[in-house]
Protein backbone atom coordinates (compact mmCIF):
# COMPACT_ATOMS: atom_id res chain seq x y z
CA UNK A 1 0.00 0.00 0.00
CA UNK A 2 1.34 3.06 -0.92
CA UNK A 3 0.02 7.10 -0.23
CA UNK A 4 -0.85 6.74 -4.49
CA UNK A 5 -3.20 3.82 -3.65
CA UNK A 6 -4.91 6.32 -0.97
CA UNK A 7 -6.22 8.38 -3.84
CA UNK A 8 -3.73 11.78 -3.09
CA UNK A 9 -2.74 14.20 -5.51
CA UNK A 10 0.60 14.67 -7.41
CA UNK A 11 1.47 17.56 -5.19
CA UNK A 12 0.45 15.65 -1.80
CA UNK A 13 2.43 12.85 -2.78
CA UNK A 14 5.77 14.50 -3.93
CA UNK A 15 5.87 16.47 -0.17
CA UNK A 16 4.98 13.20 1.52
CA UNK A 17 7.89 11.25 -0.40
CA UNK A 18 9.93 14.41 0.26
CA UNK A 19 9.42 13.68 4.23
CA UNK A 20 10.44 10.14 3.28
CA UNK A 21 7.18 8.63 4.18
CA UNK A 22 7.11 5.75 1.90
CA UNK A 23 4.06 3.96 3.50
CA UNK A 24 1.26 5.37 4.82
CA UNK A 25 0.05 4.33 8.60
CA UNK A 26 -2.63 2.13 9.37
CA UNK A 27 -4.77 5.46 10.76
CA UNK A 28 -3.88 7.66 7.44
CA UNK A 29 -4.55 4.37 5.27
CA UNK A 30 -7.95 4.40 7.16
CA UNK A 31 -8.89 7.97 7.40
CA UNK A 32 -7.24 9.55 4.22
CA UNK A 33 -9.86 8.14 2.42
CA UNK A 34 -12.76 8.45 4.62
CA UNK A 35 -12.12 11.80 5.31
CA UNK A 36 -11.84 12.27 0.91
CA UNK A 37 -15.00 10.61 0.52
CA UNK A 38 -16.89 13.21 2.87
CA UNK A 39 -17.34 10.96 5.66
CA UNK A 40 -17.29 12.44 9.50
CA UNK A 41 -14.36 10.22 11.01
CA UNK A 42 -14.22 9.06 15.04
CA UNK A 43 -10.76 8.05 15.45
CA UNK A 44 -8.79 6.25 18.42
CA UNK A 45 -5.17 7.52 17.72
CA UNK A 46 -2.36 8.70 19.99
CA UNK A 47 0.51 11.15 18.83
CA UNK A 48 3.08 9.17 17.19
CA UNK A 49 0.88 7.03 14.87
CA UNK A 50 0.84 9.65 12.19
CA UNK A 51 -2.53 11.16 12.88
CA UNK A 52 -1.73 14.82 11.68
CA UNK A 53 -1.26 13.42 7.99
CA UNK A 54 -3.98 11.33 8.32
CA UNK A 55 -6.27 14.49 8.23
CA UNK A 56 -4.15 17.73 6.94
CA UNK A 57 -3.32 15.70 4.10
CA UNK A 58 -7.01 15.36 2.44
CA UNK A 59 -8.06 17.91 4.02
CA UNK A 60 -5.50 19.60 1.82
CA UNK A 61 -6.28 18.22 -1.04
CA UNK A 62 -10.27 18.79 -0.56
CA UNK A 63 -9.48 22.40 0.40
CA UNK A 64 -7.27 23.21 -2.83
CA UNK A 65 -9.72 21.02 -4.81
CA UNK A 66 -12.20 24.37 -4.88
CA UNK A 67 -10.16 27.59 -5.18
CA UNK A 68 -13.44 29.51 -6.13
CA UNK A 69 -14.15 29.16 -2.46
CA UNK A 70 -10.79 30.88 -1.06
CA UNK A 71 -11.55 33.79 0.66
CA UNK A 72 -10.59 35.49 4.03
CA UNK A 73 -12.28 33.34 5.90
CA UNK A 74 -10.91 29.94 6.86
CA UNK A 75 -12.66 26.59 5.50
CA UNK A 76 -11.19 24.19 7.79
CA UNK A 77 -10.68 24.56 11.75
CA UNK A 78 -8.29 22.57 13.56
CA UNK A 79 -8.95 22.68 17.34
CA UNK A 80 -6.24 21.49 19.74
CA UNK A 81 -5.26 21.10 23.25
CA UNK A 82 -1.56 22.94 23.29
CA UNK A 83 0.50 25.61 21.91
CA UNK A 84 2.68 23.31 21.07
CA UNK A 85 1.06 20.35 19.41
CA UNK A 86 -1.47 23.55 17.45
CA UNK A 87 2.06 24.65 15.66
CA UNK A 88 3.02 21.50 15.12
CA UNK A 89 -0.31 20.95 13.37
CA UNK A 90 0.62 23.62 11.36
CA UNK A 91 4.01 22.98 10.19
CA UNK A 92 3.09 19.75 9.61
CA UNK A 93 0.17 20.83 6.96
CA UNK A 94 2.63 24.00 5.54
CA UNK A 95 5.00 21.16 4.90
CA UNK A 96 2.54 18.95 3.31
CA UNK A 97 1.22 21.52 1.42
CA UNK A 98 4.08 23.37 -0.19
CA UNK A 99 3.24 22.79 -3.43
CA UNK A 100 -0.26 23.72 -3.34
CA UNK A 101 -1.97 27.20 -2.69
CA UNK A 102 -3.38 26.93 0.60
CA UNK A 103 -2.70 28.88 3.40
CA UNK A 104 -2.24 28.25 7.03
CA UNK A 105 -2.61 29.88 10.00
CA UNK A 106 -2.21 28.93 13.38
CA UNK A 107 -3.20 30.79 16.67
CA UNK A 108 -2.55 29.81 20.27
CA UNK A 109 -2.16 31.59 23.61
CA UNK A 110 0.20 33.17 25.64
CA UNK A 111 1.59 35.31 23.02
CA UNK A 112 0.76 38.64 21.55
CA UNK A 113 -2.32 38.40 19.95
CA UNK A 114 -1.56 41.69 17.69
CA UNK A 115 0.45 39.74 15.12
CA UNK A 116 -2.44 37.00 14.79
CA UNK A 117 -4.70 39.27 13.93
CA UNK A 118 -3.01 40.42 11.30
CA UNK A 119 -2.48 37.19 10.27
CA UNK A 120 -5.77 36.23 9.82
CA UNK A 121 -6.51 39.66 8.48
CA UNK A 122 -4.33 38.32 5.36
CA UNK A 123 -6.50 35.16 5.32
CA UNK A 124 -6.30 31.63 5.47
CA UNK A 125 -7.85 28.50 4.17
CA UNK A 126 -6.51 26.09 7.16
CA UNK A 127 -6.60 27.46 11.11
CA UNK A 128 -4.93 25.77 13.77
CA UNK A 129 -5.98 26.78 17.10
CA UNK A 130 -6.35 26.66 21.02
CA UNK A 131 -9.77 27.16 21.51
CA UNK A 132 -9.17 30.20 23.94
CA UNK A 133 -7.19 32.49 21.69
CA UNK A 134 -9.84 31.06 19.19
CA UNK A 135 -12.39 32.69 20.98
CA UNK A 136 -10.61 36.02 21.84
CA UNK A 137 -9.40 36.31 18.42
CA UNK A 138 -13.55 36.15 17.40
CA UNK A 139 -14.72 38.14 19.90
CA UNK A 140 -12.11 40.77 18.33
CA UNK A 141 -13.90 40.76 15.24
CA UNK A 142 -10.30 39.11 13.88
CA UNK A 143 -11.47 35.26 13.23
CA UNK A 144 -14.68 34.81 11.34
CA UNK A 145 -15.51 31.16 11.00
CA UNK A 146 -19.12 31.44 9.48
CA UNK A 147 -16.97 29.88 6.61
CA UNK A 148 -15.82 26.60 8.26
CA UNK A 149 -16.63 23.52 6.49
CA UNK A 150 -14.26 21.13 8.16
CA UNK A 151 -13.50 20.91 11.59
CA UNK A 152 -11.14 18.67 13.16
CA UNK A 153 -10.57 18.16 16.96
CA UNK A 154 -7.47 17.29 17.74
CA UNK A 155 -6.54 15.30 21.67
CA UNK A 156 -10.25 15.59 22.18
CA UNK A 157 -9.89 13.48 25.42
CA UNK A 158 -6.90 16.25 26.58
CA UNK A 159 -8.91 19.05 25.88
CA UNK A 160 -11.45 17.66 27.73
CA UNK A 161 -9.40 16.74 30.76
CA UNK A 162 -7.90 20.77 30.37
CA UNK A 163 -11.66 22.23 31.13
CA UNK A 164 -11.89 22.83 26.85
CA UNK A 165 -15.24 21.73 27.00
CA UNK A 166 -17.13 25.17 27.47
CA UNK A 167 -14.80 26.51 25.13
CA UNK A 168 -15.35 23.79 21.98
CA UNK A 169 -19.12 24.36 22.89
CA UNK A 170 -19.12 28.01 22.72
CA UNK A 171 -16.80 27.41 19.29
CA UNK A 172 -19.10 25.13 18.21
CA UNK A 173 -22.06 27.83 18.62
CA UNK A 174 -20.00 29.80 16.38
CA UNK A 175 -19.83 27.22 13.41
CA UNK A 176 -22.09 27.00 10.19
CA UNK A 177 -24.69 23.99 10.78
CA UNK A 178 -23.08 22.11 7.97
CA UNK A 179 -20.07 20.70 8.18
CA UNK A 180 -17.20 18.04 8.30
CA UNK A 181 -16.31 16.77 11.34
CA UNK A 182 -13.56 14.58 12.65
CA UNK A 183 -12.25 13.78 16.16
CA UNK A 184 -9.18 12.17 17.02
CA UNK A 185 -8.63 11.16 20.65
CA UNK A 186 -6.12 8.48 22.21
CA UNK A 187 -8.72 8.02 24.94
CA UNK A 188 -12.57 7.02 25.24
CA UNK A 189 -14.58 8.34 28.02
CA UNK A 190 -17.95 8.67 28.59
CA UNK A 191 -17.82 12.45 27.94
CA UNK A 192 -15.77 11.80 24.89
CA UNK A 193 -18.63 9.39 23.21
CA UNK A 194 -20.79 12.21 24.08
CA UNK A 195 -19.06 14.85 22.75
CA UNK A 196 -18.66 12.16 19.90
CA UNK A 197 -22.49 11.95 19.51
CA UNK A 198 -23.79 15.29 19.22
CA UNK A 199 -20.50 16.21 16.81
CA UNK A 200 -20.62 13.15 14.28
CA UNK A 201 -23.26 12.17 11.88
CA UNK A 202 -22.76 8.32 10.92
CA UNK A 203 -19.09 8.72 11.60
CA UNK A 204 -16.48 6.21 10.57
CA UNK A 205 -15.09 4.60 13.48
CA UNK A 206 -11.19 4.12 13.36
CA UNK A 207 -9.21 2.46 15.88
CA UNK A 208 -5.60 1.95 15.07
CA UNK A 209 -4.44 2.10 17.86
CA UNK A 210 -5.33 0.21 20.87
CA UNK A 211 -4.76 2.72 23.80
CA UNK A 212 -2.34 0.95 25.30
CA UNK A 213 0.37 0.29 21.59
CA UNK A 214 3.05 1.83 23.22
CA UNK A 215 3.28 -0.38 26.16
CA UNK A 216 4.05 -2.90 23.43
CA UNK A 217 6.82 -1.40 22.12
CA UNK A 218 8.56 1.01 24.78
CA UNK A 219 10.75 -1.02 27.04
CA UNK A 220 9.51 -0.17 30.63
CA UNK A 221 11.48 -0.24 33.81
CA UNK A 222 10.70 0.62 37.06
CA UNK A 223 13.12 1.52 40.18
CA UNK A 224 11.79 1.88 43.89
CA UNK A 225 13.92 4.55 45.32
CA UNK A 226 12.85 7.48 48.34
CA UNK A 227 11.60 10.77 47.13
CA UNK A 228 14.28 12.48 48.01
CA UNK A 229 17.21 10.25 46.56
CA UNK A 230 15.14 10.51 42.83
CA UNK A 231 17.44 13.11 41.22
CA UNK A 232 20.10 11.54 42.63
CA UNK A 233 19.37 8.37 40.94
CA UNK A 234 18.19 9.95 38.18
CA UNK A 235 21.60 11.59 37.63
CA UNK A 236 23.25 8.44 38.17
CA UNK A 237 20.88 6.63 35.29
CA UNK A 238 22.02 9.72 32.64
CA UNK A 239 25.39 9.61 33.44
CA UNK A 240 26.04 5.53 33.47
CA UNK A 241 23.41 4.72 30.53
CA UNK A 242 24.92 7.56 28.97
CA UNK A 243 22.17 9.06 27.65
CA UNK A 244 22.09 11.86 25.68
CA UNK A 245 18.51 12.93 25.66
CA UNK A 246 15.46 12.00 27.98
CA UNK A 247 12.62 13.82 28.25
CA UNK A 248 11.92 13.82 32.51
CA UNK A 249 8.17 13.83 33.62
CA UNK A 250 7.05 15.63 36.90
CA UNK A 251 3.85 16.34 38.44
CA UNK A 252 4.07 20.40 38.89
CA UNK A 253 5.47 23.04 37.16
CA UNK A 254 7.53 24.33 40.48
CA UNK A 255 8.62 20.20 40.61
CA UNK A 256 10.02 20.98 36.75
CA UNK A 257 11.88 23.75 37.81
CA UNK A 258 13.37 22.25 40.66
CA UNK A 259 14.80 19.08 38.96
CA UNK A 260 16.11 21.35 36.67
CA UNK A 261 18.22 23.47 38.76
CA UNK A 262 19.48 20.18 40.49
CA UNK A 263 20.51 18.14 37.69
CA UNK A 264 22.34 21.66 36.64
CA UNK A 265 23.71 21.34 39.19
CA UNK A 266 24.84 17.81 39.10
CA UNK A 267 26.68 18.79 35.58
CA UNK A 268 23.52 17.76 33.62
CA UNK A 269 22.23 20.32 30.87
CA UNK A 270 18.50 20.53 31.69
CA UNK A 271 15.78 23.25 30.79
CA UNK A 272 12.43 23.17 31.83
CA UNK A 273 8.93 23.41 30.21
CA UNK A 274 5.78 24.26 31.59
CA UNK A 275 2.59 26.40 31.16
CA UNK A 276 4.34 29.51 33.54
CA UNK A 277 7.24 29.14 30.88
CA UNK A 278 6.54 31.68 27.71
CA UNK A 279 6.34 30.84 24.47
CA UNK A 280 9.56 31.86 23.56
CA UNK A 281 11.34 30.36 26.31
CA UNK A 282 9.56 27.13 25.61
CA UNK A 283 10.62 26.93 21.85
CA UNK A 284 13.72 27.68 22.62
CA UNK A 285 13.96 24.44 25.29
CA UNK A 286 12.31 22.80 23.22
CA UNK A 287 14.60 23.34 20.06
CA UNK A 288 17.78 22.64 22.37
CA UNK A 289 16.51 19.65 23.15
CA UNK A 290 15.86 18.68 19.74
CA UNK A 291 19.47 19.83 18.67
CA UNK A 292 21.52 17.93 21.62
CA UNK A 293 22.11 21.10 22.96
CA UNK A 294 20.84 19.79 26.78
CA UNK A 295 20.61 16.05 27.65
CA UNK A 296 17.18 16.59 29.81
CA UNK A 297 13.96 18.23 28.98
CA UNK A 298 12.12 18.51 32.35
CA UNK A 299 8.38 19.10 31.37
CA UNK A 300 4.93 18.82 33.11
CA UNK A 301 2.42 16.61 31.31
CA UNK A 302 -0.04 19.26 29.76
CA UNK A 303 3.63 20.87 28.08
CA UNK A 304 4.58 17.78 26.42
CA UNK A 305 1.68 16.71 25.50
CA UNK A 306 2.01 16.45 21.48
CA UNK A 307 5.58 17.20 21.30
CA UNK A 308 7.19 15.22 18.35
CA UNK A 309 10.44 14.36 19.15
CA UNK A 310 11.98 11.93 16.80
CA UNK A 311 13.39 8.72 18.51
CA UNK A 312 13.35 10.43 21.48
CA UNK A 313 15.24 7.66 23.00
CA UNK A 314 14.28 8.21 26.83
CA UNK A 315 11.94 8.91 29.13
CA UNK A 316 11.45 9.36 32.83
CA UNK A 317 8.59 9.25 34.75
CA UNK A 318 10.17 11.37 37.77
CA UNK A 319 6.88 11.24 39.68
CA UNK A 320 3.70 8.66 38.46
CA UNK A 321 0.91 10.51 36.89
CA UNK A 322 -2.12 10.85 38.76
CA UNK A 323 -4.11 9.55 35.79
CA UNK A 324 -2.97 6.17 34.82
CA UNK A 325 -3.65 6.97 31.35
CA UNK A 326 -1.42 9.82 31.51
CA UNK A 327 1.19 6.84 31.89
CA UNK A 328 0.89 5.55 28.55
CA UNK A 329 0.42 9.78 26.81
CA UNK A 330 4.44 10.07 28.68
CA UNK A 331 5.90 7.00 27.41
CA UNK A 332 3.96 7.31 23.79
CA UNK A 333 6.88 10.35 23.34
CA UNK A 334 9.59 7.37 23.15
CA UNK A 335 8.83 4.44 20.70
CA UNK A 336 7.73 6.29 18.06
CA UNK A 337 7.22 5.60 13.85
CA UNK A 338 7.86 2.32 15.42
CA UNK A 339 11.18 2.98 16.89
CA UNK A 340 12.25 1.59 20.37
CA UNK A 341 12.53 3.51 23.25
CA UNK A 342 12.86 3.37 27.24
CA UNK A 343 10.60 4.48 29.85
CA UNK A 344 11.85 4.38 33.41
CA UNK A 345 9.21 5.03 36.23
CA UNK A 346 11.16 6.01 40.05
CA UNK A 347 8.60 5.11 42.37
CA UNK A 348 8.67 6.16 45.54
CA UNK A 349 6.55 4.30 48.57
CA UNK A 350 3.80 6.41 48.55
CA UNK A 351 3.22 5.99 44.70
CA UNK A 352 3.24 2.42 45.15
CA UNK A 353 -1.03 2.84 44.30
CA UNK A 354 -0.57 4.94 41.37
CA UNK A 355 2.00 2.29 40.04
CA UNK A 356 -0.83 -0.79 40.87
CA UNK A 357 -3.45 1.74 38.63
CA UNK A 358 -0.93 1.86 35.87
CA UNK A 359 -0.55 -1.65 35.83
CA UNK A 360 -4.22 -2.48 35.64
CA UNK A 361 -4.95 -0.26 32.78
CA UNK A 362 -1.61 -1.67 31.01
CA UNK A 363 -3.05 -5.22 32.18
CA UNK A 364 0.55 -6.44 32.91
CA UNK A 365 3.46 -5.57 35.48
CA UNK A 366 6.13 -2.94 34.68
CA UNK A 367 9.17 -5.08 35.90
CA UNK A 368 10.53 -3.44 38.71
CA UNK A 369 14.29 -3.68 38.75
CA UNK A 370 17.03 -3.83 41.47
CA UNK A 371 18.33 -0.29 42.18
CA UNK A 372 21.60 0.18 41.23
CA UNK A 373 23.73 1.75 43.56
CA UNK A 374 24.49 5.46 43.23
CA UNK A 375 25.68 8.34 45.11
CA UNK A 376 24.10 11.32 47.05
CA UNK A 377 25.52 14.00 46.19
CA UNK A 378 24.32 17.19 47.21
CA UNK A 379 24.39 20.52 45.52
CA UNK A 380 24.08 22.63 48.25
CA UNK A 381 26.05 22.30 51.70
CA UNK A 382 24.33 19.71 54.15
CA UNK A 383 22.36 20.74 57.01
CA UNK A 384 24.32 20.13 59.87
CA UNK A 385 22.73 16.78 61.59
CA UNK A 386 22.58 18.38 64.77
CA UNK A 387 20.55 21.17 63.61
CA UNK A 388 18.16 18.77 61.72
CA UNK A 389 17.97 17.18 65.44
CA UNK A 390 16.97 20.62 67.49
CA UNK A 391 14.56 22.03 65.13
CA UNK A 392 10.80 22.93 66.71
CA UNK A 393 7.97 19.58 65.70
CA UNK A 394 6.40 21.74 63.43
CA UNK A 395 9.51 22.36 61.44
CA UNK A 396 10.78 19.20 61.46
CA UNK A 397 6.97 17.87 60.08
CA UNK A 398 7.63 20.89 57.44
CA UNK A 399 11.22 19.65 56.47
CA UNK A 400 9.95 15.80 55.62
CA UNK A 401 7.28 16.44 53.62
CA UNK A 402 8.31 16.13 50.06
CA UNK A 403 8.87 19.22 48.03
CA UNK A 404 7.71 17.82 45.34
CA UNK A 405 4.37 16.84 46.25
CA UNK A 406 3.41 20.10 48.04
CA UNK A 407 1.87 21.43 44.34
CA UNK A 408 -0.22 18.29 43.89
CA UNK A 409 -3.29 18.49 42.80
CA UNK A 410 -5.71 16.18 43.67
CA UNK A 411 -5.26 12.27 43.77
CA UNK A 412 -1.96 12.11 45.09
CA UNK A 413 -1.50 10.09 48.38
CA UNK A 414 1.40 12.20 49.99
CA UNK A 415 1.58 10.09 52.87
CA UNK A 416 4.82 8.65 52.91
CA UNK A 417 6.84 6.34 54.90
CA UNK A 418 10.64 7.35 55.89
CA UNK A 419 11.77 3.32 56.00
CA UNK A 420 14.30 3.64 54.21
CA UNK A 421 17.60 3.67 55.70
CA UNK A 422 19.47 5.80 53.36
CA UNK A 423 16.93 8.72 54.00
CA UNK A 424 17.90 8.97 57.83
CA UNK A 425 21.10 10.86 56.63
CA UNK A 426 21.41 14.18 57.74
CA UNK A 427 22.30 15.78 54.47
CA UNK A 428 18.53 14.34 53.32
CA UNK A 429 16.96 16.70 56.07
CA UNK A 430 18.04 19.18 54.08
CA UNK A 431 15.34 21.83 54.54
CA UNK A 432 13.01 23.41 51.57
CA UNK A 433 11.08 25.62 53.89
CA UNK A 434 9.64 27.93 50.88
CA UNK A 435 8.10 24.53 49.34
CA UNK A 436 6.78 22.57 51.96
CA UNK A 437 3.24 22.96 53.47
CA UNK A 438 4.14 20.48 55.96
CA UNK A 439 0.46 20.52 57.74
CA UNK A 440 -0.77 18.67 54.38
CA UNK A 441 1.11 15.61 55.12
CA UNK A 442 0.42 13.10 56.63
CA UNK A 443 3.69 11.73 58.37
CA UNK A 444 5.16 8.43 59.43
CA UNK A 445 6.63 9.58 62.77
P1 LIG B 1 1.84 12.30 14.49
O1 LIG B 1 1.20 11.11 15.12
O2 LIG B 1 0.98 12.94 13.47
O3 LIG B 1 2.32 13.28 15.54
O4 LIG B 1 3.13 11.80 13.71
C1 LIG B 1 4.19 11.18 14.35
C2 LIG B 1 5.47 11.19 13.53
O5 LIG B 1 5.40 10.24 12.47
C3 LIG B 1 5.80 12.52 12.89
O6 LIG B 1 7.17 12.76 13.10
C4 LIG B 1 5.53 12.33 11.43
O7 LIG B 1 6.39 13.12 10.64
C5 LIG B 1 5.83 10.85 11.25
N1 LIG B 1 5.05 10.22 10.18
C6 LIG B 1 3.77 10.48 9.86
N2 LIG B 1 3.36 9.68 8.85
C7 LIG B 1 4.40 8.90 8.54
C8 LIG B 1 4.61 7.85 7.57
N3 LIG B 1 3.64 7.45 6.75
N4 LIG B 1 5.82 7.27 7.53
C9 LIG B 1 6.81 7.66 8.38
N5 LIG B 1 6.69 8.62 9.30
C10 LIG B 1 5.49 9.23 9.39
Amino acid sequence: MSFANLGLMPELLRAVAEKGYDTPTPIQREAIPAVLAGRDVLAGAQTGTGKTAGFVLPLLQILSGSPERRGQAPRALVLTPTRELAAQIADNARGYGRYLKIRTQVVFGGVNINPQISALKAGCDLLVATPGRLLDLQQQGAANLSRIEFLVLDEADRMLDMGFIHDIKRVLKLLPAQRQNLLFSATYSDDIRNLAQRLLREPVSIQVTPRNTAVEIVEQCAYRVPKEHKRHLLAHLIREGDWHQVLVFTRTKHGANRLCQQLEGAGISAAAIHGNKSQAARVKALEAFKQGRIVALVATEVAARGLDIKELPHVVNYELPNVPEDYVHRIGRTGRAGAGGAAVSLISPDEATLLRDIERLLKRAVPVLPTPPFTVNEASPARPAVAARTESRAESRSHRAAPERSETRGGGKPAHSRAHGSAQRPHDRRPQRSHSRGGRFRQGS
